[in-house]
Order: structure tokens, then sequence, then C-alpha cells
């Protein structure tokens, strides 16, 4: 008999082959189906499901790779909101997590790229930043504390957020673990909580530190700091626009401590607030600047006016007698109408009705206020209308992105406007390119300070920029 022969054959062969093909297929869905079962349990193992953002597990996992001798520099941020768990217990789960979810989309539109968004626990979230985006980690932290404080309505209810956040920096090169750098973000967090002023703290460590050590270190050796002289001011030129010369200049302060060397203001002026070591330290700086003031008037220069900054702390203090500042002023022999003293909007919120006579009294002596970092607070204008200031100081960071037809060209120019129909003087900080310069410069900002037009410099340095300036400009 033929065995496979003819039309039946065909049909085997064609049911065998039918056979092979669902089999294929059933072993290709079965490794697809695994394949989604894995890919799920990899996404919930490094994503969180509420905001699909990274996890904590993810993002050690991202700053782990990037260790090592060729590590770029890193930046570490960690932000805790303030009422987070008092929101979730009187509005409800529902509500926190659609907070949540707005936080997160929030953060990482404030975060340019490369960076990473993490959530680490119920309000805590994590930002990566590297590279170029590192060196600018506390303009971003800034950013971030502002666009989270904006109002915002939960259900029916006005809800106000308020954001810490701690910043944890190395520099390239520096081989420090995730962990390290998690637990120094933590260790500034808190500095940043006991900080009144801008809600920021930094710790930037060398290699081999502790970060528990250097924050203590910090805290125990500020008390001394200016009685051994370590601190100093150096001061950055204010340029009036309209003639290009320098008419003033904010008196910053530096520390240079014996074994850490320099320490920047961001890191310990927080410090100094949580301590109580900043009356010791405003007083020494603004001392020493109404004495520089003094020296730059004899050399000419006589409308020249220095800047100094006022910490909140140093309001709240209960004796309702004369400003401290009069005191120094009279005591170093300077005029009142050649101080500025910049205070920050949280300031002017928090005025109590003691404070606020004790800065129109202050103000009346020709003393002038300055409103510092517009923009990153509150920017509440109802309190700029009642309280007496001369300036606003535009936020570098709103400097910063100024372009033509950007979003910040709309806030420069508006808060200019707004400024000047209130009667107050405009001052933009971190001018750092010529564009900048010319746009401020064409909406009528009054004065400007910045890279651009001026680092922050020893008091001989400006001396010598004062006396250039006296002899190529009559005045
Ligand atoms: P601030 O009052 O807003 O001072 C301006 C800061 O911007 C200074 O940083 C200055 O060096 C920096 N800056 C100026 N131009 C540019 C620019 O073009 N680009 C960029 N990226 N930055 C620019 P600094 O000296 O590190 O001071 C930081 C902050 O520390 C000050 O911010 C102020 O809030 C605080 N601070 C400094 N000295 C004192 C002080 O004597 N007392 C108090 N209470 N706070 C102080
Ligand atoms: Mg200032
Ligand atoms: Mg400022």
């Amino acid at each position: 008999a033929p065995a496979f022969h003819g039309p039946a054959a065909w049909v085997i062969v064609g049911g065998l082959l039918a056979l092979v093909a669902t089999l294929r297929w059933l072993h290709d869905e079965g490794l697809r189906e695994a394949g989604n079962a894995h890919a799920h349990m990899i996404d919930v193992m490094f994503h969180d499901t509420l905001t699909h953002l990274p996890n904590r597990h993810a993002f050690v996992g991202t700053l782990e790779a990037l260790g090592g001798k060729a590590a770029p520099a890193r930046a570490v941020l960690r932000i805790d909101l303030e009422q987070f768990s008092l929101l979730n217990d009187t509005l409800g789960r529902a509500a926190g997590d659609d907070v949540l979810k707005a936080v997160a989309r929030e953060l990482q539109s404030e975060v340019s790229a490369p960076k990473q968004v993490a959530r680490a626990g119920a309000d805590d979230f994590l930002v990566l930043l590297t590279g170029e985006g590192a060196l600018d980690a506390e303009a971003v932290a800034a950013g971030i504390v502002a666009r989270l404080e904006t109002r915002r309505t939960v259900g029916e209810r006005a809800v106000h957020l308020t954001a810490h956040v701690g910043v944890a920096t190395t520099s390239p090169g520096e081989d420090a673990g995730a962990e390290t750098l998690l637990q120094r973000a933590d260790q500034a967090l808190l500095l940043a909580k006991k900080a009144g002023r801008r809600r920021i703290a930094t710790l930037r460590t060398a290699a081999s530190e502790n970060p528990t050590e250097r924050a203590f270190e910090i805290a125990q050796s500020l008390h001394t700091a200016t009685d051994r002289g370590e601190i100093s001011n150096v001061y950055q030129p204010i340029l009036d626009l309209r003639t290009g010369r320098i008419v003033k200049a904010e008196a910053l302060a530096r520390w240079t401590h014996p074994r850490l060397g320099a320490v920047g203001p961001g890191e310990f002026i927080p410090v100094a607030e949580a301590t109580g070591t900043i009356h010791a330290i405003g007083d020494w700086v603004l001392r020493t600047a109404a004495a520089q003031l003094v020296a730059w008037r004899a050399q000419g220069m006589s409308d020249f006016r220095v800047s100094v900054n006022h910490s909140p702390v140093q309001f709240r203090e209960d004796d309702d007698g004369t400003h401290p500042c009069l005191k120094v002023l009279a005591e170093v022999g300077a005029p009142a109408d050649g101080l500025v003293v910049e205070i920050t909007e949280g300031v002017i919120l928090d005025a109590d009705a003691a404070t606020r006579r004790r800065l129109t009294a202050l103000r009346a002596t020709g003393v002038r206020l300055s409103l510092d970092d517009f923009g990153t607070g509150y920017s509440s204008i109802g309190a700029l209308h009642s309280f007496e200031i001369d300036a606003l100081k535009i936020d570098r960071r709103f400097v910063h992105g100024l372009a033509r037809g950007s979003k910040e060209y709309v806030l420069c120019d508006s808060i200019i406007r707004m400024a000047h129909a209130l009667g107050l003087s405009v001052v933009a900080e971190g001018i750092e390119t010529e564009q900048q310069l010319e746009l401020l410069r064409a909406m009528g900002c009054d004065q400007g300070q910045g890279y651009f037009l001026g680092r922050p410099m020893q008091a001989a340095a400006l001396t010598a920029l004062l006396a250039a300036q006296l002899t190529s400009t009559p005045t």
C-alpha cells in the first residue's frame, strides 16, 4: 500500500505543520507573558506606584552607577513637605495622594536634565543633579521651595505647603558612596528645618569627611568665629543701569575655618540662625561694612551706599528700644542714609507690631529697606503695599532664564512695572550675561548686580574700581 502518497498524506503533513505552528505560538506567548510579569516585577521594585517616579531603590542604583574616580559633580536634594501628615489626616488619603502626585509633577518640571526625581517615602522626595546641574544645586533648591509653596486647592480647601530642602554635594571625582550622600542630605535637611530664612541648607564635604562631624564642628566653632577673626566681608558691586556707575555694594559674609577652609554662607548662615550666633556675626558684618562705607565716602563717593543682609532671626528680639543697627552706625560714625538693610519676605509676613515700629523708626533715620530674593517666598503683594520698603531685589532665578519670549521675561517685566507703580526701585540680582543686562535695562530696571557686572571682591579691590570710576566720570 502506498504509504505517504496522495491527499491523505498531505492532510497529515499539513496537520503536523499546524501543530508545530500552534506549539510555537503557545511557547512565544508564554515567554511574552513571563516577560510581562518580569517587567511588571521590575516596575514594582523600582517605581513608586502612586506617582510613577523611581523609588529610593532605583535612586540609589543610579547614584551608585555614577561613582568612582571619573564621577561627575553630584548633588542630592532631599525634599520634605512640612504639613503633609496633617493634611493627610484632615483632608483624607485621597486628597493627600492628589497632592503627592501634583508635587511629583512639579518637581519633574522644575528640575531640568540631567536629573532624576524619586519618591523615597510618604512625603519624602529626592532629586539627583549631575555635572553642571550639580553646581547650581542651591538655585534648583530655591526654585523647588518657591514652586511647591504656591497656594493650591484640594477639594474645596485652600492648602499651603512648605518645603524644606537638604542639599548634599560632591566635587567631580569625589568617591562618595550613595549612602554617604543620602546621609549628608538628611543632615542638611535637619539644618534646613532648624533655620528660618531660605529653608535650604547645604553640606559640601571632602572625600574623607564624616558629614555629622563636619556639621558638629561647624556648629561648635561658629561661636568663636567672629572673636577669632575668621569672618570677613566681601563686597559685590551694584550698578546704576542707566549710568553704568557703581553706586552700592552688598556686603557678603565669608568664613575661613582653620581646618575646613572656606565655608560658604549657604552652609553657615542657617547654622548661625539656628544657634543664635547670627547676632554676633550680623553685628560684625554690619560694623565692618559701616566702617568701610565711611572710607568709601571719604574717598569721594559721596552718595555711595552699602547693603547688608539681615536675618529674620535678628528681628526676633523683644526689646522695643533703639534698633541695634542705629547703635552700630553711631559707634562707627557712619551716616544712616548710606545703609541699606536687606530683609526677606518672611520678615514682613511675620512682623509683629514691635518689629514694625522698629523698622519704621529705622527708616525714619534714613536707612533704606530692601526686599531680598523677591519672588522666592510668598511674594505677598498685600505685604508690599502695607509695608514701607524702598527697593525690591528680583531673585536671580528669574534673571537666570531671562530671554525674549520667556516666562522669566514676563515675570521680570511685571515685577519692575509693579514696583515702579508702587514707588519702589528695583535691583536685579544674578546678572551673568550681556543679554540679561540689556533686557533688564530695556525694561527700566534701576540697578543690577551679578557676575557679569562684578563678582563679590575684597574691599581693596572695590576701592580700586571706585577710584578708577571717580577719575573717568566727572560728577
Ligand atoms: P543674597 O543676599 O541673595 O546674596 C546674593 C548671593 O548671590 C551671593 O551669594 C552672591 O555671591 C551670589 N551672586 C551674585 N551674583 C551672582 C551671579 O551672577 N550668579 C550667581 N549664580 N550668583 C550670584 P553668597 O555670597 O554665597 O551668599 C548667599 C546668601 O547667604 C545670601 O544671598 C544671603 O542670603 C546669605 N548671606 C550672606 N552674607 C550674609 C550675612 O552677612 N548675613 C546674613 N543674614 N545672610 C548672609
Ligand atoms: Mg542679599
Ligand atoms: Mg538675594
